[in-house]
Parts: C-alpha cells; structure tokens; sequence
C-alpha cells in the first residue's frame, strides 16, 4: 500500500522534497464488528487548501481544517471503490466520494462518505470536482454570496482553474459580462475561446493591474470573485462599482508568505458600501441536491465545459499537487491512482 507522507510542517511553499513515498503492506479487508469499509482509492483531488494543513497549525489555518502530522499520510477528498464491507449501507463493488488518506487503500468509517449514483453517468474522476468540492464551492460562492443579476459584470481571479472556470461559465448562463485572469497565455485563449469568457488578461504580464481592470472594466466591477488576494484584491477593490459583492473563496498568493502583502485599498470597502464575503465550501454541503439539479441538465446539455488535469500515478501525487502554487494546472487538478 503506497502512501504520500507529509516529512515535516512546510515553512515556505510546498516543495516535492515536503512530501515522501513509503509502503506498507495492508489486509484487503475488514474487521467484523468494525462498521468500516475498505476502498481502492481511483482518483485523488488536488487542492490549495492541503498546503495550508502541511503548515504548523496556528489558530487561524485551525479554523479551517485539522493540520496534516509530519510522518503521516495527506488527507483529503477522494472517488474510491468499496473493496470490502462491513456496514450493511456499502457494498463490494460501490463507488463511493470520501475523505481518504493518499495511499491505495483506505479503511474508513461511514460517516463522511456518500455513494456515487451510477446512473448520472459521468466519468468517475468528476466527483473530485465539478460534482465535488470545486463544483459546490463556485455553485455557492457565485450564487449564494455575490448574489447575481443578469447583466452584471464579473471578474473571477485564478479564472482557468478548478472553481473559477466553473464560476465563469456559471456567470455566463446567467446572462453576466464575465472577465477572467490567469497566469499564462494558453490559460488567457483557454478562458475566450474555448469557455466562453467575454476577455481575459495574463497578469504577470500586466505591468498594471489597475489599468488592466479599467481596460476590461471601463464601468466597473460588480461582482468579484476572490481567488488569489494580494495585488489583485488591492487593484480590484479601486475598480469596484457601488454596492458591489466580493466573495472572497481563496487567496492563493498569500498562504504561503512570510510577509502577507499590504492592502491598501481596503477603505473602498466603505466608500463603496462593498459587501465582502469568505466561506468555505462545507458551510453549504446541504445545498448539494440543489446544485446536482442545477448543474446535470448544463452537464447533459454539453453547455458547460469542464477542464481536467489528470496526472497518473500516486509516485507523481508530490508533482501535482505542489504544481497547484506554479500554476501547472489547466482546469481542476486530479491525481488517477487506480482507473479501476
Ligand atoms: P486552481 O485549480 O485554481 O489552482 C490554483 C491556481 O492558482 C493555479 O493554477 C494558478 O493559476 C493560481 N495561482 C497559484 N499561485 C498563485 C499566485 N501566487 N498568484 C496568483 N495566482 C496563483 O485551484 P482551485 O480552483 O481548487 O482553488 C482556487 C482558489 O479557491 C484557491 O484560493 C483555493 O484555496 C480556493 N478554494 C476555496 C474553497 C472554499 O471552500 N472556500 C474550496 C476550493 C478552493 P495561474 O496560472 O492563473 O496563476
């Protein structure tokens, strides 16, 4: 049973160095009595957030989700297939979205699992995203805390990856003028010509990130959708129109920082009486049922484009999650550990 370990808490960006390849052995099945079930892990969803939880925890990373232990395996959301059972709800054979360690196999207890419906008919690996947590999290972000209208403009940071390609094309069906930033040019002709962003800017090309949002946005922004913070947010904020919402998912630029940068626009937030938001994705799990309404009839009607990177094997696990902070990634990032 291969596993990826954390060697020891992180102090600056995730390195592949941070994270080692060990194996065990394991007996594929479980205990009598145990209420558990044993799962073959297939996929493996890479996120942002894991880099946080390889840091030493202080009190605000505790908020969010238990640290990972140095010596220990990774943690995080996984499609798996049930290899043996012993909870009478889960049987051999099922296919089930879990909380998993990142090795082959994992023993787990009932609660945090939910069967996979087959008969949605979806290629499996989406289950660690659009119909997991980057699908709910642009769902709820977008819908529940920017509170949209038809006609409004949108800017989404971080716009080609896992959420924010979901969020703009969400934007898009419902009628907004949606503008998106990315860190390559492919990522910027991804965004206007294959997802159907109305623009797109690379901005490490932009000597000024103020002028690039007046340039796409001469009226200004009403909703923005928060990625990435830092120089972005601090620009955004100066091209915010009144009343405008700010949903704050993620600030990728900054987890990793010594020194967080300073924002100096923050006053705008008054001025413009902004309502500026953060969340995490669990605080709406009980909006799924709503989401999987909203979402499978785009999904069946081919009118929403959903990106996959799927690197193949648990050995390069290091690679492509560390990838996520130098912007590897096209679209959501998945780890294929078994395809069956
Ligand atoms: P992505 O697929 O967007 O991958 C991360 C992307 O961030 C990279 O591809 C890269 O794209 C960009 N990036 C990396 N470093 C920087 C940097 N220093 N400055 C600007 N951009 C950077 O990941 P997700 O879609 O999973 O996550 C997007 C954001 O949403 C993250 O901040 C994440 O933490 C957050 N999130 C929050 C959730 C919640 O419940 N609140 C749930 C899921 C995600 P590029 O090439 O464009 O730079």
């Amino acid at each position: 049973n291969k596993q990826v370990i954390l060697r020891d808490y992180v102090k600056d960006s995730p390195k592949e160095s941070d994270l080692v390849i060990v194996s065990n052995t394991v007996e594929l099945k479980v205990k009598s009595g145990s209420s558990t079930i044993l799962v073959k892990n297939l996929y493996l969803s890479c996120d942002p957030y894991m880099g946080i939880l390889m840091r030493e925890p202080n009190s605000s990373t505790m908020a969010l989700l238990d640290a990972y232990v140095p010596g220990k395996p990774l943690v995080g959301v996984g499609v798996s297939k049930v290899i043996d059972s012993d909870d009478p709800a889960f049987a051999k054979g099922d296919y089930v979205s879990a909380v998993v360690d990142w090795e082959e196999y994992t023993t787990i207890k009932t609660p945090i699992i939910s069967k996979i419906d087959v008969n949605i008919n979806v290629p499996l690996s989406y289950y660690t995203g659009l119909l997991g947590m980057a699908g709910l999290t642009a769902y709820a972000g977008f819908f529940e805390i920017c509170s949209p209208k038809k006609g409004e403009t949108v800017f989404v940071s971080a716009a080609s990856g896992a959420v924010g390609h979901l969020v703009g094309q969400f934007a898009k069906l419902m009628g907004c003028y949606v503008v998106g930033s990315a860190g390559s040019k492919q990522k910027v002709d991804l965004l206007v010509n294959k997802l159907g962003f109305d623009d797109a800017f690379n901005y490490k090309e932009e000597p000024d990130l103020d002028s690039a949002l007046k340039r796409c946005f001469p009226k200004g922004i009403d909703i923005y959708f928060e990625n990435v913070g830092g120089k972005m947010l601090d620009a955004v904020l100066l091209n915010m129109k009144k009343y405008g919402r700010i949903s704050v998912c993620g600030m990728i630029s900054q987890y990793h920082l010594e020194t967080r940068d300073r924002v100096h626009n923050l006053p705008d937030i008054m001025f413009k009486r902004i309502r500026m938001q953060g969340f995490v994705c669990g605080d709406f799990q009980d909006r799924f049922p709503k989401f999987l309404e909203y979402v499978l009839p785009y999904i069946k009607e081919g009118k929403l484009n959903y990106v996959e990177d799927i690197v193949k094997g648990l050995d390069n696990g290091p690679a492509a999650l560390v990838g996520l902070y130098h912007g590897k990634n096209f679209g959501k990032q998945v780890l294929e550990v078994a395809r069956e």
